[in-house]
């Protein structure tokens, strides 16, 4: 089966990130250096060459960008400065675009335009909710849950959820069927081995392998143990911010949209409560890594950090902003201080939910569930090829 090529292809890639590219002259040094490629996924090489020749199709088929966790050896021993470790950044964000099948994801990471539009116009959109449906401002005390029930609260955080998973898995499953779909990409299989792959793929994979391999999935969504892989102390330490930017937005994530009628209470829960506790830790550790993350980026401490794109700036300040925002509602709450606590509230969303909409489905968010959705789709397709070898 030939390979359609887009000779375009590395021209298109620019806005994405990936600049230098072209100058690659395929020695393969960076594969040979990165610790984290293996013979059945060798990169960056590979994949640097298909963009070369424009090959989109194996491009979606490949799930090295993901396993690269931008360490940058690879781009300090590379002899042509073709920057791998940054092209399989920019390769990252525009797989993230292929698979998002509404187009969204493509206009946010190439137009800085649509991406600050779309920020503002779903800012706009809960700021004149508010100013349209808001309950009554008692300023006697402050009354949240009378400005803001959290019973309308819920209802809206669980239609949003529905949306948002909708379009995430969507986008997901895209990505599935270009990692585990075309038995061409299996070289190790003979003709009657893919034929026999291909009849299982469509008949489907049987349910009991997804479900025994499930644990890999799990293991690597909530250790984000890879990016501890290099064995650096760096990649140590931004192993460690991950760990705590992710373990931060999802215990957040968990309160604001599953438990807000345990999290958006009136009186105030007292120190050692669990909910606070954990809306404490939550605080802590969002604000630390992406201050961390923000301080870095601006002093380009580290490879990861030295070519930012505008999506990477949005994430950040972003969060930091919804966090900031968060940590003020709590001490007008603990001041005593109804309408403070109202306007803040107001902005506070504003922040946040362009954050979730965008941020979730189409953009940087999406990391964190496709490169531990990788690693289980690549366990689940080795067990599967070894069945039909
Ligand atoms: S990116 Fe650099 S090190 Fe890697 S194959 Fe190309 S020229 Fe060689
Ligand atoms: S940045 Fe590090 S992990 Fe990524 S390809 Fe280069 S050497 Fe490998």
């Amino acid at each position: 089966m030939g390979t359609a090529v887009h000779p375009e292809l590395i021209l298109s890639l620019k806005k994405f990130g990936v600049e230098d590219a072209k100058t690659c002259f395929n020695c393969g040094n960076c594969t040979a250096v990165c610790s984290l490629s293996t013979e059945s996924a060798p990169f960056p090489r590979k994949v640097i060459r298909y963009l070369q020749i424009g090959a989109r199709e194996k491009l979606m088929q490949s799930p090295e960008p993901w396993l690269c966790y931008y360490c940058g050896d690879c781009s300090d021993t590379c002899p042509r400065q073709a920057n791998p470790g940054e092209v399989m950044m920019g390769l990252r964000r525009y797989l993230t675009s292929l698979y998002d099948w509404t187009g969204i994801s493509r206009l946010f990471y190439t137009s800085k335009l649509f991406e600050v539009m779309a920020i503002l116009f779903v800012a706009a959109l809960v700021g004149l909710g508010f100013f349209i449906y808001h309950g009554p401002m008692l300023t006697d005390r402050v009354a949240l849950n009378v400005f803001a029930p959290n019973t309308v609260i819920e209802i809206l955080d669980i239609v949003m959820l529905a949306v948002l998973s909708f379009f995430l898995l969507s986008n997901a499953y895209r990505m599935f069927k270009g990692i585990i779909g075309d038995p061409d990409q299996y070289p190790e299989l003979s003709q009657s081995g893919k034929q026999q792959f291909q009849n299982r793929i469509f008949r489907g994979i049987p349910l009991p392998l997804y479900l025994r391999e499930a644990k890999e999935f799990f293991l690597h969504f909530t250790t984000q143990k890879q990016f501890n892989a290099c064995g650096t102390a760096s990649q140590r330490k931004q192993w460690l911010i991950h760990l705590l930017i992710m373990t931060g937005y999802s215990s957040i994530f968990l309160l604001v949209v599953v438990g807000i009628r345990w999290f958006q209470r009136d009186e105030i829960y007292p120190l050692w409560h669990p909910i606070r506790l954990v809306g404490y830790y939550a605080t802590f550790a969002i604000l630390y890594g992406t201050t961390y993350a923000i301080i870095g980026r601006l002093k380009k401490s580290k490879p990861v950090y030295e070519h930012s794109h505008s999506s990477d700036w949005a994430f950040l300040i972003l969060l930091w902003l919804t966090t900031f925002t968060g940590i003020l509602i709590h001490f007008t709450r603990l001041l005593a201080l109804p309408l403070s606590t109202y306007y803040i509230y107001v902005i506070h969303l504003m922040i946040a939910v362009p954050m979730l909409v965008i941020e979730v489905p189409f953009a940087k968010w999406t990391h964190q569930l496709y490169r531990p959705l990788i690693q289980y789709l690549i366990r689940v397709r080795e067990r599967a090829l070894n069945s039909t070898l």
